[in-house]
């Protein structure tokens, strides 16, 4: 039996309740939004978040807080968009004790792993990331999860499963092999239609297999243009490893998008880059010291951490000479997202590498998010903070445009209009 104070009081818990059905409201209060152009932040703003978008931005003054909107206080911190990391393989394995661990895991077990990795790339600040190939399309399984909203990741731009010609780099048992444009262009064709928007080649040799000198053109110009031509057909996108500069030009001349790591490239190649808006990806924190440890850690063999030691110095070479050139560089890392270097995040210390080696604050930090957008061509959703787009913003206690080191103490993340991190929240 229910009396009448019962029966109220479930109408006014329902009453209570209806604000909810429709998309929930957040108000950024406080903050500065940094301006990605280089202009003066916007101080003690409003950024009004309604869904999963940016809804309004304005000063205090400006921007009305909907009654019931639930207000998070940023002052005293700098807001800025989710970082996007362009080389994050989910379910990377390296050579040495980490391979003999997971020699026999099975595809449910990577997808977990991956899954559970997805959320730590969350933790540390980054909203989006392109996988230029990974095992067994267990990323477009987790992709198509994290969109239903059934598992909590980063937005994924992957190349599914990439294409790797006999011998290669990336030579292992279970690779997809394919030689000769024809077989190229079918496995390229296959893992569009299983859901990827790049394509992954791999065109010279690499670190972390044996298939190959870095410095050698493994692939026939044939091979890569038709590679080309048929991802753009489709309307994705071509991401090519590449560590050799004569590899790259033939890459480039062909019209591939993104070049990853580009150990040894030099000025010639560099320019020719830069003419063709071809991207570079440097994971440069792969080849410097930051990394050592982790190597360590799991136990790399001799051999690789030989072959890694000696493409470093060239490496950073390389990357000097492409923010001389003004090449078009987005952020990428090769390791985990979140992997601890000297530190803080694999992400944060690519990014403090970008300054190092000659990059301005705010050029390492659009690396991360403006250009990277520009880079994926999703710049109408993500990489600034605007009206319409995603709610993917971060904050910090200090402005990264003056030290880009301020993303160490990142300490809020929100993607999609969704809280993930909130180290103040026991404070508010
Ligand atoms: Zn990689």
């Amino acid at each position: 039996m229910m009396g009448r104070l019962g029966w109220a009081w479930v109408v006014s818990a329902l009453l209570c309740l209806a604000p909810t059905v429709s998309a929930q409201t957040i108000a950024l209060v406080g903050g500065n939004v940094v301006d990605m152009e280089g202009g003066a932040p916007l101080e003690d703003a409003v950024v009004l978040v309604e869904g999963e978008r940016i809804v309004a931005i304005g000063a205090r003054s400006e921007v009305a807080i909907p009654d019931g909107a639930r207000v998070i206080d940023q002052s005293g911190h700098w807001l800025i968009p989710g970082l996007m990391n362009m080389h994050v393989h989910l379910g990377l394995i390296l050579p040495g004790k980490m391979a003999a661990r997971l020699a026999n895991e099975t595809d449910a077990a990577l997808a977990l792993r991956m899954a559970e990795a997805a959320q730590k790339v969350l933790q540390a600040g980054v909203t989006t990331i392109r996988i230029p190939g990974d095992s067994r399309h267990a990323d477009l399984a987790l992709d198509r999860s994290i969109r239903r909203g059934e598992s909590h990741g980063p937005r994924i731009h992957s190349a599914g499963e990439a294409l790797v010609i006999t011998g290669g780099h990336g030579s292992e048992p279970g690779v997809l092999y394919a030689d000769g444009p024809y077989e190229l262009i079918k496995a390229a064709r296959q893992q569009i239609s299983l859901g990827a928007n790049w394509i992954k080649i791999m065109i010279s040799g690499g670190i972390a297999t044996d298939g190959g000198g870095i410095a050698e053109a493994l692939m026939t110009p044939e091979e890569i243009e038709a590679v080309v031509d048929a991802a753009h057909r489709f309307g994705a996108k071509v991401a090519a490893h590449s560590g050799s500069p004569i590899a790259t030009k033939v890459a480039v001349e062909a019209g591939v998008d993104s070049i990853e790591h580009g150990y040894m490239l030099d000025s010639a190649v560099l320019r020719k880059m830069k003419k063709a808006g071809t991207w570079l990806v440097p994971t440069i924190v792969v080849s410097q010291p930051a990394t050592a440890p982790f190597f360590e850690r799991i136990g790399s063999p001799k051999w690789y951490l030989a072959r890694r030691e000696s493409v470093g110095k060239i490496h950073w070479g390389a990357l000097q000479t492409a923010i001389e050139e003004d090449v078009n560089i987005a952020l990428g890392t090769d390791q985990l997202p979140h992997e601890p270097n000297d530190g803080t995040t694999a992400t944060v210390r690519e990014a403090e590498y970008y300054a190092e080696a000659g990059m301005t604050h705010l050029g390492a930090l659009r690396a991360a998010t403006t250009e990277t957008a520009r880079m994926l061509g999703v710049s109408d959703e993500v990489g600034t903070l605007e009206v319409g787009k995603y709610a993917d913003i971060l904050a910090l206690p200090s402005d990264p445009t003056k030290n880009i080191s301020a993303l160490r103490e990142l300490n809020f993340v929100m993607k999609g209009g969704h809280v993930y991190r909130d180290d103040r929240a026991a404070a508010r």
